[in-house]
């Protein structure tokens, strides 16, 4: 069985760094992923993969944080220019570019879902001569937006395995399904992809990520513990504008109040149930010297080593700006950005790759499970399969990185492309060959 991966693998790997060098040039940020959902949704119906795409994969009531609907009429606009199907992208207006895409052996067998996520960070690629995607003509196109954590290699991952499997049709049993999740940066693609059905009835999930914890090629990281739950939010303080040298006392102070608020949250007693975190990472206030300040602005996060922890953390962060506005007579609303479960793998999935991983002799340091320490959204299709007595695991396939993750310096080792599609092959041969 293996051989035959292999031979499925090795014709599928020539191809694997021109898709990825592809959408790194035309990269997208979260829920404008138009050109990246049509090339990976048309690929995938060649392959013979069912697709659920548009609003039928994405509830548009639970979406977080999607762009204005100029901004995504514009990327819409773009996407088309720059080689999409006009058809695909018109059914994914409104941002609604989640897809999922399945495939049913003839067989009976488990139902294995493969998660991969498509959006790039707002960042401004690097000008730099010796950054490679500069010095070899595949630098991005689209301003302020790069791949800068490596999701145009796990689309080209996905896309790659995606064939290898359609290839392999008659040795495997059960269903697979390809999740292929926007904004997974500002954790707000699962939730909505999750509510449509994405994960309903998966009996195990496969997620992974190039880089990240696993920074050397010869690493790999078979299964992560203890992701952070989180929650992202802006809190707006709306008070009333007044002169500052004549009448002050006839406004109301709504900088005052983000102030004392945003003070007070960073005093929220932290639990003793486990780590917690908070921070307001952004204070947006007032309007010039000689003015009392009508709005202020804070954006933050708040995240707990389980979701609990962060439920408590969000709360008090509730509590405090309700008694902040009521103290400097202002109104506040909470706009919810985005956020994710916590999560945990299961230590008999992650022990299963670790034994593919192993089993490759490309790595020289394989970690079965390590603590995550940050957040994922991944985690919430993850629990979501979990609660359902499914499990899971999240895999780091080790690269070297030329700087660190959202940084516009970024850019990752290709061969870990091929180390990761060959591992994923691997785990999904070996929970559904016949
Ligand atoms: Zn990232
Ligand atoms: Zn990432």
């Amino acid at each position: 069985m293996n051989t035959l991966l292999q031979e499925k693998i090795n014709a599928v790997i020539p191809n694997l760094v021109a898709v990825r060098r592809d959408l790194h040039k035309h990269a997208e940020s979260a829920w404008t992923e138009f050109r990246t959902a049509s090339m990976a949704i048309t690929k995938m119906r060649e392959l013979g993969y069912e697709v659920t795409m548009g609003a039928d994969a994405v509830c548009k009531e639970a979406m977080m944080g999607v762009p204005a609907e100029a901004v995504l009429a514009g990327h819409m606009e773009r996407a088309v220019r720059q080689g999409a199907d006009p058809e695909l992208v018109a059914k994914m207006a409104g941002g609604m570019t989640g897809f999922w895409a399945d495939m049913t052996f003839a067989e009976e067998g488990p139902f294995v879902a493969v998660r991969f996520d498509m959006d790039c960070n707002d960042v401004s690629e690097c000008d730099a001569a010796d950054h490679r995607p500069n010095a070899e003509g595949f630098a991005s196109v689209n301003s302020g937006a790069m791949h800068a954590c490596g999701h145009d290699g796990h689309v080209a991952i996905g896309l790659a395995l995606a064939e290898v499997v359609a290839g392999m049709r008659d040795q495997l049993k059960g269903k697979i399904r390809f999740i292929f999740q926007p904004a997974e940066e500002g954790v707000r693609g699962a939730m909505p992809m999750e509510k449509a059905g994405a994960v309903e009835g998966v009996e195990q999930i496969f997620g992974m990520h190039i880089g990240f914890q696993a920074n050397k090629i010869g690493t790999v990281i078979c299964g992560t513990k203890n992701f952070l739950a989180t929650t992202k939010a802006d809190i707006t303080f709306t008070g009333v504008p007044a002169h500052a040298g004549n009448a002050p006392e006839e406004g109301k102070n709504a900088l005052l109040a983000a102030a004392t608020a945003l003070l007070n949250m960073h005093a929220i007693p932290r639990s003793g149930k486990g780590d917690t975190r908070i921070t307001v990472g952004k204070l947006i206030g007032g309007e010039g010297r000689n003015v009392i300040p009508p709005k202020a602005v804070l954006v933050l996060e708040t995240r707990g080593i389980t979701s609990d922890l962060d439920a408590y953390m969000f709360g008090e962060v509730k509590r405090i700006a309700k008694a902040a506005a009521d103290m400097w007579g202002c109104g506040y609303s909470i706009d919810i950005k985005g956020g994710t479960k916590s999560g945990e793998s299961d230590a008999e999935i992650a022990a299963l790759v670790a034994e593919e991983a192993r089993a490759m002799g490309v790595f020289d340091n394989v970690i079965e499970l390590k603590d995550f320490g940050a957040s994922e959204d991944y985690s919430h299709f993850m629990s979501t399969v979990q609660a359902a007595g499914g499990k899971g695991t999240y895999v780091q396939v080790g690269s070297d990185l030329m700087a660190g993750h959202h940084n516009g310096h970024f850019d990752f080792d290709e061969t870990s492309l091929t180390n990761a599609l060959t591992l994923m092959g691997r785990c999904v041969v070996r929970s559904m060959g016949k």
